[in-house]
């Protein structure tokens, strides 16, 4: 197999990919809180994890994708306060935390699709797994990393000399600095594993454990279902950029508790798109953008998927509406050119060799795309470009093979008067004819005569 290179946050450091076991590659994605609808930005990081799994396949691997829904457990604020995302969002919209687990699901489903981006091998919701995830707790129980407090049961980050070498986290810096709001926590960087309903309080989503009544804390359901899907040391694990300092790093620290490993052979990160220089786009502001609104303004999806294309995963993106028009236009100019290059033919194997090493180098798929522009200008027989570009076209994901051209239809009052003409010129009435055409192009329309007959256009301008 060709030779991949990944840039591994646990490391710091671009290394060879091995898989552990051959042809097959165990990917673990964290998918969405779905209290909300996904922006942008949280669609960059899985168009992005898309084109690893694409880029694997194209290798000719075999892969299997794990994505989590969180539909519980994940609280307000990272440090394990505030309310359940889910019963906020239950209390701002009316319906239960139950209800909009499932719209959000189902609307998450939609943008997947919009933007070509595979869905999961296996999708799998943490209320699914409140067996596997009381099981997993007892287990760090077990090997004495927990401790109870009044309002749940915590992971003594203490007692674990690794934890937080993925994030590179100063532990004594952290210490030194905590606030007295570390209510009963023993150290700053402990987290919730179970966390107990609040007395008298009945929550949507609770459920008995050894513990106590209550729900589980939301780092543990990465740990259980990816020990249950794919065993306790996987190939990739990936997420966005905000998941190495506190979320990521407690998965590890679970699984290294109670399996000793660290989780995943290679960890891989997203950087954030941004609105501007400074500033991310996130879910709880409120006030971001979705496929949706792309959508709503006339964008293609894909024009997004595009725009992303063009920049490294391992930088932070800004978005801009100029830089998703000229996304928008070159994706155009793309399936425009790959439809006229017709019927295609044999894959050019040199080709072919150059685009593997670009996407297998860390997906350095900006090096991708300026290579199918010399692809397509290149003197090679045109069933050769298409067919190479179909090929590309497996890891882009820009629907190159199906689209066509938009044929205009003329509204019927058009046609008629077109048929109307038709007859005119059967019956040589020249100057009647001439006048109907004068009238076609008053309605916008621009008639040609052509050797398989008349053709409208619309006049643009
Ligand atoms: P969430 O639904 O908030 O748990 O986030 C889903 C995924 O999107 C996670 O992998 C996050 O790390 C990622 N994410 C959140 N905000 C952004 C952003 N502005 N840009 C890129 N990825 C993001
Ligand atoms: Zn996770």
């Amino acid at each position: 197999m060709a030779k991949i290179q990944l840039f591994d946050t646990y490391t710091r450091e671009v290394r060879e990919f091995q898989s552990l076991k051959p042809g097959k590659v165990g990917l673990y994605t964290c998918g969405p809180t779905v209290y909300n609808f996904a922006h942008l930005g949280n669609m960059r990081t899985y168009i992005f994890e898309d084109l690893l799994r694409r880029m694997f396949e194209f290798n000719g691997y075999e892969v299997e994708h794990v994505m989590n829904i969180t539909d519980v457990g994940h609280l307000v604020s990272d440090a394990d306060t505030g309310e359940d995302k889910m019963e906020k969002g239950s209390r701002r919209t009316g319906k239960t935390a139950w209800e909009i687990a499932e719209f959000y699901t189902a609307e998450f489903r939609k943008d997947l699709a919009r933007l070509l981006i595979f869905e999961p091998t296996i999708w799998c919701r943490a209320t699914d797994h409140i067996t596997e995830q009381i099981d997993f707790i007892r287990c760090i129980e077990e090997k004495g990393f927990t401790y109870r407090t009044s309002d749940g049961i915590y992971f003594d980050t203490n007692k674990l000399p690794s934890y937080g070498y993925l994030g590179r986290l100063d532990i004594e810096g952290l210490q030194a600095g905590a606030r007295i709001d570390m209510g009963e926590k023993h150290n700053p960087t402990d987290f919730a594993l179970w966390k107990f309903s609040p007395a008298g309080e009945k929550r949507q989503m609770e459920w008995s454990s050894p513990w106590g009544v209550g729900f589980p804390g939301w780092h543990i359901e990465c740990s259980a279902m990816s020990a249950k899907y794919l065993g306790p040391y996987f190939d990739i694990h990936c997420g966005g950029e905000d998941h190495i300092t506190v979320h990521h790093t407690n998965e590890i620290a679970q699984t290294e508790a109670c399996y000793g490993t660290r989780l995943a052979n290679f960890w891989l990160h997203a950087y954030f798109l941004q609105l501007d220089d400074s500033v991310r786009m996130s879910k709880s502001s409120g006030d971001f953008l979705r496929v949706e609104t792309l959508v709503e303004m006339g964008y293609d999806p894909l024009a997004y998927r595009m725009f992303c294309l063009n920049a490294s995963y391992r930088q932070k993106l800004n978005f801009s509406w100029d830089g998703l028009d000229a996304a928008a236009k070159s994706l155009d100019r793309l399936r425009a050119i790959t439809y006229e290059l017709g019927d295609p033919g044999t894959v050019d194997e040199d080709y072919l060799a150059r685009f593997t090493e670009m996407i297998n180098d860390d997906l350095n798929m900006a090096r991708a795309i300026a290579l199918t522009w010399e692809l397509v200008r290149s003197d090679l027989p045109p069933d050769v470009r298409k067919a190479t570009l179909l090929k590309f076209d497996t890891v882009l994901g820009l629907n190159l093979s199906n689209w066509k051209p938009q044929v205009e239809e003329a509204p019927a009052e058009v046609l008629d008067l077109l048929s109307q003409r038709q007859q005119a010129r059967a019956d040589k009435r020249w100057q009647d004819a001439d006048a109907i055409r004068e009238r076609i192009t008053a309605a916008g329309w621009e008639l040609m005569d052509t050797p398989e007959g008349p053709k409208l256009k619309q006049r643009r301008g």
